[in-house]
This record gives C-alpha cells, structure tokens and sequence, in this order.
C-alpha cells in the first residue's frame, strides 16, 4: 500500500508539485536556518553517518544498477563522500571565514573583505555511473555553503536513486534538504523553477537543455559533461605499468562508463603492437581468459547503451579492426574489454564519446602529431600522457587544454580534492571537490569598510582642475604624482 502511495506520489510530480517545493525550500531558506555553521555542520555529519551506516546498502544497490564491483564501489563512491564530507567539516570554519584583502589608496582609509554567501535553493541533477558520489559529492558543497537543496538523481540506476531517496528523508534535515525521484518529466518540471544555482551531471545534449532553463531565470549553472579523453603513449616508457593505469582507469573504472574514462590511444606505428601486446597481457591477467565471465567488471547500464555500444564495434569500417575482445552478451548487458587498432578518424567510435568497454587505437608516425588530432575535436574532459620525454610533457600541459590533465597515470586527479574538478568547452564550465565545491555554491560577496575618518572634499562637486589632478593622481597610485597634486595650486 505504502508503495503504491508512493508511486502515485512520483507520478504527480509536475511543475505544480516543483513549484511548492521550491516554495518550501525558499522559506526554510530564508528563515535562516540553513546559513549558521552548527545546521552545516549537522548536515555533513548526517550524510557522512548516513554513508557509514548503509555502505552495504549502497554497495548492493550499485550492483543491482550496474553490476559494479564492491571495491569500486566501496572506494570511488562510499569512500569519495565520506572524504568530501571529512574535509568539508574539518575545513567547514575557515572556508566560511571571511577573506581579508588589501585595499587601494583610492579608498584609503578603508579594509576590504570577500565574504562567502549561500545563493539559496539550489538544485542538483546527477547521473548515473557513479550514482551515489554523483548525486551527493555536490551535496556536500551545497550544505557546506549553507543552501538549500533538491537533489534529482538518475533514473537510470533506479536502486541507488530510491536508496538515496530513502536515506536523505532519514538523515539529513528534511524542511531543507530533498530528493525527488524520476526521469525527464520530473526534471523537467523542475527546470521550469527559478533557482539559485543548478549543478548538472550528465551528456552535452541536456546539458543545453539545462543552460536554456537557467537562462530564462539568469541562474548561474555549473556543467558536469563528458568528451573524448585521450591517451597519448610515447616510447621509452615503461608499457606495463602505462598499460595497468590505462585498464585501471577504463575497464576497472565501471568498465569504461565513467566520463574520465580513456576514450582512446594516440601512439606511434613503432609503438602500438608493443602497447597492445601489453596491454592484451595486463588484460588477461586482471579478468582472466574469459572476461565476461569476471566477476572485477561491471555491466552495461541497459540496453539502449549496451545496442549503442554493439553498433560503434560493428560498423563496417571497424569491425574488422578488433585486435582483442569483442565478446559480448546481451542477456547479461556485458561487454568485455574490447581494443581496436587503427581504426579510421571517420568512424562512428571517432565521433562521439564511447562511454563504455571500447578502446580504439590512433596511430601517427611522430608522437608530436598526437596534438593536433586532440586539439582538432571538442576539449575533452581530461587527458592523459605516457612519456618520460621533458619537453614532449611541457607541450603537453602547454598545448592541450582539457578539464585536467595527468602525467604518467590516468584518472587520479579526481582524487586530488586540492585540484578543481570540470570541464572546459565542450566538456562542462565550472568546478567542484574540496573547496571549489564550496565555492561553486557560494556567492563571493565583496565589502568594503570605512570610517567618518578622511573624508576627501576631492570626491564632491564642484569639481575643479586641482580635485581631477589629485583624483588622477591617486588612481595613478604613484606617491610622488598625489604629493604633486596636493602641492600644486588649483
Ligand atoms: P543520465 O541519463 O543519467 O542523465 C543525467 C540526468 O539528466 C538524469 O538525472 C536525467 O534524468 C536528466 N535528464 C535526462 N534527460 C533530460 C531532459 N530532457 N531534461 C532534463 N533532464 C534530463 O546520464 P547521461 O547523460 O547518460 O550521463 C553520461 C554523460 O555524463 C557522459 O557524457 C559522461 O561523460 C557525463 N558525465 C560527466 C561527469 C562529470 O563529472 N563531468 C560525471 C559523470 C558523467
């Protein structure tokens, strides 16, 4: 009974039912209470005790979405929001503090200080690889800022959506904090509200959807999207351990449906049976002969991807450009990891983000050439290199432009909460993980303080010759120039 009140309850979720919501939120917001650090900080100790007491549920329900394996689950979504939530509170106070800046000569007498506001009710919408950090990881920054929320998580893992649902209505302060469960309907319903922030976690294609939304509100937006992050391998490396870090970042990363993924190699013609060679080694050593059958890789979310993915191995100009893998079950939804040499720039796999266990290989005859190949799509999301090269690295961070970038590894510095996390261009705008997250939910109000003390006679009319000089003078900074200008008749 209580589940078929519940599914009446989704269902009469339309732009009415948002429109209370945000009602309720903006009064509760206004009320104050969410601004004070004991309601953040309860806050954050509600979700790090929520994540500590149901990591098993989290884990059963990140298996039942996507077939994702305990330690991944347990290390890149429980462990990520638990540490969010750690630093958030044990830094919490002095990124609330207010920062004290120098002042200019032009105001002198006067201090100066940036004070961090929350920006009210602001609403977050995440995807669903990573389901529980996606959702909540903002969460955390939201809070910490002192907002109110509503939270929308995927449709697309349904278990981790409704666990959320259930577990944000038990831990955390209800009269500030919400879910709402659903699919576009719902989000679309929400869209249609004014916020004061929304944080979207999904494909460039809603993404748009998304920003035209906000801009009919003038709602500052942060885009969490994805791109094609390639891998650019030199020689001289050592291929092993560049060939573990390129699995671990793309099939032992929810078996390549994850937006930091590799989306594919750069190498040279010298290099890449070597590379593939390696990598078919490491390969099997991690999921064994019969990698459908390992129990270390997720699934394909559903069939809408699991056929879409089907189709970027079987176009023709590819299919016969399968060097490993290929293997695949549609009773199952898994894909096992499947490497492609060589394909052509002009395939479908070239020409959309893959989002899943394919990994094709460019090949160039000079490593150099990988640049321009990357800098002639959309700025990806992240890129990676292998090189022990000096001035093939300094190329690299010089030239390329992504979300972010790694040296010698993959995917880590998403673990770097000193690190901002987004994208640029195509990929997303915006930033988020430790204080950025903070600060990504904050309006960064500017004050100035000043006294009844010096009160310049310059400022006001009339104005005269000598008043311009002293004004152009202070504005020039230059003490000579205002002693000058002082001494000098009008
Ligand atoms: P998805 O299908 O779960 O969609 C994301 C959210 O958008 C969901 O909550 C969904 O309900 C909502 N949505 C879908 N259609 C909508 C519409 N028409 N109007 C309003 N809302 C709508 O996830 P996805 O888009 O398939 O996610 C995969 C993409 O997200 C990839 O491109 C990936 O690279 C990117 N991604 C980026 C990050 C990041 O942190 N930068 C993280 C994960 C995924």
């Amino acid at each position: 009974m209580a589940g078929a009140a519940q599914e009446e309850d989704k269902k009469l979720f339309d732009s009415g039912a948002a429109s209370t919501l945000v009602g309720e939120l903006r009064d509760a917001f206004a009320s104050g209470a969410t601004r004070g650090y004991r309601w953040r900080e309860s806050q954050l100790r509600g979700l790090l005790k929520m994540t500590d007491d149901h990591e098993q549920d989290i884990v059963a329900a990140l298996r039942s979405d996507l077939g994702k394996p305990e330690p991944e689950s347990v290390l890149y979504e429980v462990a990520m929001v638990r540490n969010a939530c750690k630093l958030a509170l044990k830094e919490l106070q002095h990124w609330m503090m207010p920062e004290k800046v120098k002042t200019s000569l032009t105001t002198f007498p006067s201090s100066a200080e940036i004070v961090s506001e929350p920006l009210g009710v602001v609403l977050i919408i995440s995807a669903w690889n990573y389901p529980y950090l996606l959702s909540l990881d903002p969460v955390v920054g939201a809070i910490a800022a002192g907002n109110a929320v509503v939270l929308k998580p995927s449709e697309l893992a349904p278990a981790t959506s409704a666990l959320i649902a259930k577990l944000v209505g038990e831990y955390m302060d209800s009269s500030s904090i919400r879910v709402v469960e659903g699919a576009v309907a719902e989000a679309t319903a929400l869209l249609e509200q004014k916020w004061d922030k929304i944080f979207y976690t999904g494909n460039g294609r809603v993404g748009r959807i998304v920003m035209a939304a906000a801009a009919k509100h003038l709602t500052p937006v942060v885009l969490e999207l994805g791109g094609k992050s390639p891998v650019v391998v030199d020689s001289g490396v050592n291929l092993q351990i560049a060939s573990r870090r390129i699995i671990v970042g793309k099939w032992g990363c929810n078996n390549g449906q994850a937006c930091v993924s590799p989306d594919y190699i750069i190498t040279t013609r010298d290099l890449a049976p070597k590379l593939v060679d390696a990598l078919k080694n490491e390969l099997e050593m991690f999921y064994g002969k019969n990698p459908l059958e390992s129990k270390d890789l997720s699934r394909i979310v559903n069939s809408n991807h699991f056929n879409r993915l089907t189709k970027l191995m079987d176009e023709d100009k590819v299919s016969d450009k399968v060097v490993y893998g290929g293997e695949r079950d549609p009773t199952k939804l898994q894909i096992a990891p499947t490497i492609l040499l060589d394909v052509p720039r002009n395939c479908l796999i070239m020409n959309e983000e893959i989002f899943g266990p394919l990994l094709p290989i460019l090949t160039v005859d000079k490593v150099e050439e990988s640049f321009d190949i990357i800098n002639s799509g959309g700025k990806p999301l992240a890129a990676y290199i292998f090189t022990n090269d000096k001035k093939l690295k300094e190329h690299f961070v010089k030239n390329v432009s992504a979300g972010g970038l790694v040296v010698n590894d993959t995917t880590v510095h998403v673990a770097v909460h000193t690190l901002p996390f987004g994208g640029v261009g195509q990929s997303g705008m915006g930033a988020y993980h430790g204080k950025f997250s903070f600060d990504a939910f904050s309006h960064k109000k500017a004050v100035v303080y000043r006294s009844f003390m010096g009160d310049a006679a310059m400022r006001y009319p009339p104005y005269t010759n000598g008043k311009l000089r002293l004004m152009k003078a202070l504005l020039g900074g230059s003490i000579l120039d205002i002693l000058r200008a002082i001494f000098r008749r009008s």
